[in-house]
């Protein structure tokens, strides 16, 4: 019984330690990733669910380091949030959507909408709104209608107050506000009513039960009524089959994203798709 017991301490003992080694592993390459270019933007199309046109692209980060190869956004931008890190990153993704944006209107005609992920730490920050503005006014061109900037309600959440007029302002500079995975939070209904929120953003979570169980169908019907009724747009997320692609069609739903129609692609991979889809 001695031995189990000390041999089950250092199993324990280990894992912990690997998990606080490959979080330090991770926050030590993270320090020069936007230096060395290790970033990428991928871009996943969105398409409306009434002509099967694309409307725009979310954009999702790529990271590749030399060192631990491919880490997943949800592994490690957990960690840039913790470290503050996620600042820098932030405004290299923005950057980085924005020229993305410009090119896109600029050379074709195909000026499409893009997505942009924003987490509690970046929207916290005092200097967000300041750093926008100043990124836009360097463009010289207002590109803010065609920029979604996507925030989870937990986010929100975390001191409403404030985020909201953040939020308001945003709005009133132009852009798109979204609310992300809705649904899986901790909030109730009542806040939507006083949000400047044009998309709601139906989680794959819900999806995935539509037509697997009887109350997750009725859910995602509900969402989607609910949002329409306060004007909101609706984007279902996580669409990786023609009969869920059917069944949010009859629901109503306007936008759809997921592996149906398309992964995230690389950026050089986008000209062609919005060719192919004309
Ligand atoms: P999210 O915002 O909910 O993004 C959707 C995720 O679902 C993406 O994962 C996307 O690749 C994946 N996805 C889309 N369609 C399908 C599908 O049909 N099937 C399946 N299985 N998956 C699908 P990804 O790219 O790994 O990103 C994970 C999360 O990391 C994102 O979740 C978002 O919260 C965060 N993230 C990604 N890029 C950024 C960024 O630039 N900034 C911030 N703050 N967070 C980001
Ligand atoms: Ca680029
Ligand atoms: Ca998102
Ligand atoms: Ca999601």
């Amino acid at each position: 019984a001695k031995e189990t017991g000390k041999n089950r301490y250092q199993f324990f003992n280990s894992t912990i330690g690997e998990e606080i080694s490959r979080k330090a592993d991770i926050e030590i390459n993270l320090r020069h990733a936007v230096e060395l270019g290790e970033f990428e933007l991928h871009y996943q199309p969105q398409h409306s669910l009434k002509d099967d046109a694309i409307t725009g692209f979310e954009a999702l980060l790529r990271w590749e380091n030399a060192q631990l190869g491919r880490v997943s956004p949800l592994e490690f931008i957990k960690v840039a949030e913790e470290t503050g890190q996620i600042i820098e990153i932030g405004r290299w993704v923005f950057e980085e959507a924005l020229e993305k944006v410009k090119q896109m209107c600029n050379s074709s005609s195909e000026c499409k909408k893009i997505g942009i992920n924003i987490s509690a730490t970046e929207l916290e920050e005092e200097s967000f709104v300041d750093n926008i503005k100043a990124k836009i006014a360097k463009y010289g061109v207002d590109f803010s209608k065609n920029i979604e900037i996507e925030i989870t309600e937990n986010v929100l959440m975390k001191d409403f107050e404030r985020n909201s007029k953040i939020l308001s302002e945003l709005s009133t500079m132009g852009f798109k506000i979204a609310l992300d995975d809705f649904g899986t939070g901790y909030s109730s209904f009542s806040y939507l009513q006083s949000l400047p929120v044009d998309t709601l953003k139906i989680d794959k979570a819900f999806i995935d039960n539509i037509n697997v169980s009887e109350k997750g169908t009725s859910i995602v019907e509900g969402i989607i009524r609910l949002a329409h009724s306060m004007k909101m747009n609706v984007i279902a997320e996580g669409v990786e089959d023609k009969d869920k692609l059917e069944f949010l069609k009859r629901a109503g739903c306007d936008i759809v994203q997921g592996y149906y129609y398309s992964k995230p692609m690389k950026e050089d991979e986008l000209e062609s798709y919005i060719e192919m889809n004309n």
